[in-house]
């Protein structure tokens, strides 16, 4: 049994993760950078304890800091939410260490996903379809102009250790390759710590299509179906739906099949998500695993009213799924507007500040994901992603109408925010008719056409 949980981590997904704790009567203590004193999530949390500095390296990354925290406090676990030390598997190794349960998978399935030219290795040795790609890290340049040409361009250079959308190049000829693998390198060691690099064939006009996974301790596993996040800016998630327009029952029922023979490969455990490219032909390939709460996972949960972060903190404490997979229904329709503080029309540039007014709308089939009230200050040592909004009906017209009405019930001030870029995607015609791939953004939104 747990009583204590330590939330390592901020903002919505902090609030997130209390509301579902304090559900199972768990007792909360929150985490906080210098900056975030005032801030939300330490306001619903029962304690909450400063573990450094505003820069998030110095204290959402400070492992050592974040462990005396959970031991002075006695929590019993830690939920690290994502991003920060959530795919850290060092993190997860220092609370198994500590006996601290990490409410996540074990630290070796963490290191095996987290690099994912050796994921792919173990998905194809699994049977799970992966990109064409290189077998292994790149050595050098003429192993990487050698893999190259057998593959035939254009090629993805993409970072093992990437995530975040970043360390990745796309180049369409040998001309462009030394330079490309030069700038990746220098981005993979600059934000992931290692430079190793691996190739995969570009996907012309892929869709993203991801599922969306859960395993207990006691062998269950079960998928609650995907999620379509093609609406993407610098290969970064804005938008995402489920179901997925592009993808038909029985479609759904294989991508589950890969879904779950993936997860038992590395005898996954806990709340996870498999990836996928779903190619013109709707043929479907592995991209990679992440091994936590996924920032859209409450697509998910409207869809199949499976409460995600409640069954991971279950999972944790070692009691079995709720629901077996004949029990999960996925029903109408989801969709969620990630709402950054930040210009949709300046090249998505940060707008921090302090939101003077922060009024949000009410109505049915309505959720609001936040992490800030009246007066927060957005301050750009963090993520821009303030809140989310996820919206049910039964079809997708009547969700994109939904949403439409939730947007323009928001009134926010004092910052820039995504709404009114939300609200052009969502009129655009080619997204109406779920005509969408990973290019949409540039390609469907610039003079807003669509016939
Ligand atoms: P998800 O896979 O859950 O949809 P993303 O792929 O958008 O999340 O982002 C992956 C992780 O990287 C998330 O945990 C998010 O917090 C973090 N992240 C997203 N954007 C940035 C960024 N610009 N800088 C640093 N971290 C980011
Ligand atoms: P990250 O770890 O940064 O999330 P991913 O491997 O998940 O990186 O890829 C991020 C995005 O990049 C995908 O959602 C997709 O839009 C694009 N992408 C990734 N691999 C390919 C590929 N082989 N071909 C075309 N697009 C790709
Ligand atoms: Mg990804």
């Amino acid at each position: 049994m747990l009583n204590k949980v330590l939330i390592a981590n901020r903002g919505e997904i902090a609030c997130r993760i209390i509301q579902a704790c304090h559900e199972l009567k768990l007792t909360v203590v929150a985490v906080y950078s210098e900056a975030d004193a005032d801030s939300l999530h330490v306001s619903l949390a029962d304690e909450a304890v400063c573990v450094g500095p505003p820069a998030n390296k110095d204290s959402y990354l400070n492992v050592a800091n974040i462990i005396s925290a959970a031991v002075i406090t006695g929590a019993d676990a830690i939920h690290p939410g994502y991003g920060n030390l959530s795919e850290n598997p060092d993190f997860a190794e220092a609370c198994e260490a500590c006996k601290i349960t990490f409410i996540g998978p074990p630290s070796q399935v963490i290191a095996r996903m987290g690099d994912k030219a050796a994921a792919r290795r173990v998905m194809r040795e699994a049977g799970v379809p992966v990109v064409p790609g290189s077998a292994n890290g790149i050595r050098d340049f003429p192993d990487a102009r050698a893999i190259a040409d057998e593959l035939g361009y254009p090629i993805m250079i993409k970072a093992a250790q990437g995530g975040g959308g970043r360390g990745i190049r796309v180049i369409h000829n040998p001309e462009q390759m030394a330079e490309a693998i030069d700038q990746a390198r220098a981005e993979a060691n600059s934000s992931f710590g290692d430079g190793e690099l691996y190739l995969e064939k570009y996907i012309e006009e892929p869709r993203h299509v991801e599922v969306q996974i859960l395993a207990d301790n006691h062998g269950n596993i079960v998928h609650l179906g995907e999620r379509e996040c093609s609406i993407q800016y610098r290969h970064q998630k804005l938008l995402e739906e489920s179901p997925s327009p592009a993808v038909s029952s029985s479609l759904r029922r294989r991508l589950g099949e890969a879904a779950i023979k993936a997860a038992q490969a590395v005898d996954y455990q806990n709340a996870g998500t498999v990836e996928f490219l779903l190619d013109e032909r709707r043929r479907f390939y592995f991209i990679e695993m992440n091994t936590r709460i996924q920032v859209e996972h409450p697509v998910t949960e409207m869809l199949t009213g499976v409460d995600i972060v409640r069954e991971q903190i279950r999972i944790a404490a070692g009691e079995k799924l709720s629901c077996e997979q004949g029990q999960i229904w996925f029903n109408g329709h989801a969709l969620e507007c990630r709402i950054l503080a930040a210009d949709g029309d300046r090249d998505f540039a940060p707008s921090p500040g302090r939101i003077s007014q922060w009024q949000t709308p009410v109505g049915p089939g309505l959720r609001i994901d936040s992490g800030v009230t009246t007066g927060s200050i957005i301050s750009s040592h963090y993520d821009p992603m303030i809140a989310k909004v996820i919206c049910w009906d039964q079809t997708r017209a009547g969700v994109i109408a939904r949403m439409e009405g939730a947007l323009q019930g928001f009134k926010v001030e004092g910052i820039r925010t995504t709404i009114p870029y939300h609200l052009r995607i969502l009129g655009n015609a080619y997204f109406r008719r779920g005509e969408i791939d990973t290019h949409f953004l540039e390609r469907r939104m610039e003079s807003d056409k669509g016939g």
